[in-house]
């Protein structure tokens, strides 16, 4: 029974984070062969150290080695986190070229309105091309991330949040707008819209902030590295939007009235 239970949180931990399955296999491995009396508490404590020690220090360096970067974390930088569970699940990593593009973004946005930063969300995991990062299928390669739309509150602009997690709030369309999500879900893609599951907490005082992120898009779109942006079609009619560098994903992914899809070339 035991062993079971240390299986499955192996494969979570291996699912939501790559390596926290390795670490937890390291970890009481260790606890197991030394044969000390140690509580379970200080077995979880040294786990966790183990894993923060590992995702700050060791994680960055290999995968260096394998051509995958982490986005930044501090404050300072133009390029934030939406939520910092995402680069503690160390789930943001990509191509140097590509973090690089997006640090020359987010700076010119941030040149432009002091007050907007470059907000992200999943990219990828540090190594191993062809791991996914779930639910995303796609981001497996360090070419793809997650970027959030701008929003204001009482015409205010800034870095606002209508779900914690960056996903699941969708920007609906309008009466008179084509609905993706109806369509699709009529075709029988239930799981269509499965992400408004997976907001972790909402606020309803915000407002779609359609001039700023209609000029993030077409910031990335110019730019030759760029291979294709994910949105909802509502959204790339509602913002005038005419490249074809910007897609729809298909009924078989989910919706992209939440968040951005980008991703480069080769
Ligand atoms: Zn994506």
């Amino acid at each position: 029974m035991k062993t079971f239970v240390h299986i499955g949180i192996v494969a979570i931990l291996t699912i939501v984070t790559q390596i926290g399955g390795i670490i937890w296999i390291l970890s009481y491995g260790y606890f197991k062969i030394s044969k000390r009396p140690i509580t379970r508490w200080k077995k979880l404590f040294s786990f966790s150290i183990l894993y923060l020690l590992s995702t700050l220090l060791i994680v960055p360096a290999l995968a260096k080695l394998n051509g995958r970067v982490p986005l930044p974390i501090t404050k300072s930088s133009n390029l934030i986190p939406h939520n910092y569970i995402t680069p503690l699940l160390n789930r943001h990593y990509v191509k140097p070229k590509l973090r690089d593009q997006l640090y020359e973004v987010a700076n010119e946005t941030n040149f432009e309105n002091r007050k907007l930063k470059l907000s992200y969300l999943d990219a990828n995991f540090p190594f191993i091309d062809g791991f996914p990062l779930l639910p995303h299928l796609s981001h497996n390669d360090g070419r793809k991330v997650d970027l959030s739309f701008y929003y204001t509150q009482n015409n205010e602009e800034g870095n606002l949040k209508p779900s914690n997690t960056g996903y699941g709030f969708f920007v609906e369309p309008r009466n008179t707008e084509f609905n993706q999500s109806k369509e699709c879900k009529l075709k029988g893609y239930w799981h269509y819209d499965y992400t408004k599951f997976l907001t972790l907490g909402t606020r309803h005082d915000l407002e779609f902030d359609q001039l700023n992120t209609k000029k993030l898009v077409t910031k990335i779109v110019a730019d030759p590295l760029t291979q294709k942006i994910l949105i909802e079609p509502h959204l790339k009619t509602r913002m005038n939007l005419s490249n074809n560098k910007i897609r729809f994903q298909g009924c078989h992914a989910v919706r992209h009235d939440d968040h951005i899809h980008h991703q480069i070339v080769q």
